[in-house]
């Protein structure tokens, strides 16, 4: 099953059509896709009957954030082996790097980014959405507590995430529109291989960043895992689980987004975001 938010408006989503929830149940299920993670399991087992005969097109341009507000947002720092050491760190890390996003950071898949400084980084990464509620889940049960998958980018201002004695990656990764999210969150059940996918991104054409989800460090199940033995992981809160290499931050000469560049984000098969930049 793929669902997402068209026009603000839950809806099950079936190539370049999507099926209005609220309308498709007869209003059992409210047109809020904030409120889907609320009633999760009914949820899921509706949309899997439904045959999206009755789907409609849709425009790029109606395209929302598959999840509007999660109560929490983690982004796990340096989880592919390949980008720590781009990053200057070779040795394995001993936990994984956790910092938010905060929530006012989530996007569209297709939205215009303000940048607010000549130094914003991409990274494209598979973002994980909690579905049941998670506490001290062992690795073996983790994906069971998973809604599905989808992708997203941890827009990184590079000067604040590492400025001062402490850096601030937080601040730095939650500017407005610093959490594109789309264009759909996918189930667990639609992937071969769940822990293994491709994803890549393009700036104008040219690749970026091409890895497999295989190579990261801490696989999905062992973050929830880890996650959760600390903090109760809730449904509807999303996992950023780190980027592959090429950032451009570790690139020389270094290079970062500017100005009219479409920067174009994909996970296999999920889908495709395309996010473009203006000056603030
Ligand atoms: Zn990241």
């Amino acid at each position: 099953m793929r669902f997402g938010n068209i026009n603000g408006r839950l809806s099950l989503i079936d190539g370049a059509k999507a099926l209005d929830v609220e309308k498709a149940s007869d209003g059992r299920f409210a047109p809020d896709p904030g409120l889907v993670f609320e009633r999760w399991e009914e949820f899921l087992a509706w949309g899997q009957r439904q045959t999206l005969d009755d789907a409609v097109p849709f425009t790029p341009e109606s395209v929302g954030p598959p999840v509007v507000r999660p109560a929490q947002v983690f982004g796990i720092g340096l989880n592919y082996q390949a980008h720590a050491s781009e990053s200057g760190i070779q040795e394995a890390v001993p936990a994984p790097a956790v910092f938010t996003k905060f929530v006012t950071s989530i996007t569209g898949p297709y939205s215009r980014v303000t940048l607010p400084s000549d130094t914003v980084d991409w990274e494209v990464e598979l973002v994980v959405v909690i579905g049941r509620h998670a506490k001290d889940v062992r690795t073996e049960d983790a994906w069971s507590h998973v809604a599905g998958l989808t992708v997203g980018q941890d827009l990184s201002e590079r000067t604040i995430q590492l400025s001062g004695p402490v850096p601030q990656f937080s601040l730095g990764k939650s500017y407005p529109g610093f959490a594109p999210i789309g264009p759909a969150v996918v189930t667990v059940d639609e992937f071969a291989d769940p822990d293994d996918l491709a994803l890549s991104c393009d700036l104008d054409g040219e690749i970026l960043q091409d890895g497999r989800t295989r190579d990261l460090t801490r696989s999905v199940p062992e973050l929830i895992a880890y996650l959760s033995s600390i903090v109760p992981l809730l449904p509807g809160d999303l996992i950023f689980t780190g980027t592959p290499a090429g950032v451009g931050m570790a690139r020389r000469p270094q290079r970062f987004l500017t100005p009219g560049a479409t920067l174009n984000s994909r996970v296999e098969g999920i889908g495709t975001m395309s996010n473009t930049f203006v000056s603030g």
